[in-house]
């Protein structure tokens, strides 16, 4: 079974690099793309390349999709739905959880198993050690083929939702892309003073990860946000909050573009308000789950 055959349809950097990692592990792989060029190098390298996305699902019961978002798989498959019965369809594409329910509700009206995917890795990584994916869909179905998931990284399954894994996607990459544009912001304000990206990104990713260390625990700071506590012995959102406000006057007068740090310093500004200032920053999640305005 650890060599059953797999469809990929979506040949984007991501689904190339599940294709190569599959056919490294012996799998038996069929390709389908919109833009055909793209499937040269796993042709190459031993995949067959579909004529039709039709005969794509045909080839295999495990059929991968890794595309830009959930209308792209209506788009490709909607008109090929009669070779849908049977299959699993393993959907690895970001879009809402709602969309997400959405999608397996049409794939079990056409006869299909669907389970939701999400990944927590770049494509360079696919395959690699640390790579993981989160899944969510009926168990049974996960675990009948968690042995070709597992190629693409370690499967970790959430539950029968299938919107799971897609809200797990967005919140991890909710961390990510938040933290991505905080790099790009502070090295903008440091370029405002002549520093180089050269010169300050090195500095800035020291912060990042230096982010873990400062937290100390994160199980202990988990415990705390569920149990909403905040106190602040070690410093407090009322401190963190005014430098969030010099953050925003430096970027005013440097030019910057504001919607960022006017972000960040408005949820201080309303815990502030509704009475945290002595408490910790983790305060914020107060205003943030809508509790406090
Ligand atoms: P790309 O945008 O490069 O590839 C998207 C794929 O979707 C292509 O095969 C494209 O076809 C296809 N596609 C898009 N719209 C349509 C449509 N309307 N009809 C038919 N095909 C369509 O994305 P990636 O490969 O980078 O990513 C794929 C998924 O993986 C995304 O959902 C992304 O969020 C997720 N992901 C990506 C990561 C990354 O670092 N790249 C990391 C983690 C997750 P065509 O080639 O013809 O344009």
């Amino acid at each position: 079974a650890s060599t059953a055959p797999v469809t990929v349809l979506g040949l984007g950097p991501m689904g190339r690099a599940m294709g190569h990692a599959l056919l490294a592990a012996g799998h038996p792989v069929t390709v389908w793309n919109r833009t055909a060029s793209r499937a040269a190098t796993l042709v190459t390298a031993g995949a067959s390349l579909a004529p039709d996305p039709g005969s794509a699902v045909g080839s295999s019961e495990l059929v991968i999709l890794s595309l830009t978002d959930y209308q792209a798989m209506y788009d490709i498959l909607g008109g090929h739905t009669d070779a849908l019965p049977g299959r699993l369809l393993v959907n690895l594409s970001s879009d809402t959880p709602e969309r997400t329910r959405e999608a397996a509700d049409w794939a079990h009206s056409h006869g299909a198993r669907f389970l939701t995917g999400g990944v927590m890795t770049p494509p360079p990584t696919i395959g690699a050690e640390g790579a993981y994916v989160y899944y969510s869909g009926p168990r049974p179905d996960f675990e009948a083929h968690s042995a070709a998931l597992s190629v693409i990284g370690e499967p970790r399954y959430l539950g029968e939702d299938p919107g799971l894994a897609q809200l797990l996607y967005q919140a991890q990459l909710d961390v990510f892309l938040t933290a991505l544009a905080g790099l790009l912001h502070a090295t903008a304000l440091a370029g405002s003073g002549g520093i180089s990206a050269a010169e300050f990104v090195p500095q800035a990713l020291e912060t990042l990860t230096g982010i873990p260390a400062m937290i100390e625990d994160g199980d202990a700071l988990g415990t705390a946000l569920d149990a909403r506590s905040h106190p602040g012995d070690l410093g407090t959102t009322t401190m963190m909050g005014a430098t969030a406000d010099h953050i925003v006057a430096t970027s005013a007068a440097a030019g910057l573009d504001l919607v960022l740090p006017d972000a960040v310093a408005s949820l201080y500004r309303r815990a502030i308000r509704a009475g945290h200032g002595a408490d910790n920053w983790t305060s914020l999640i107060e205003v943030i789950r809508g509790a406090e305005v």
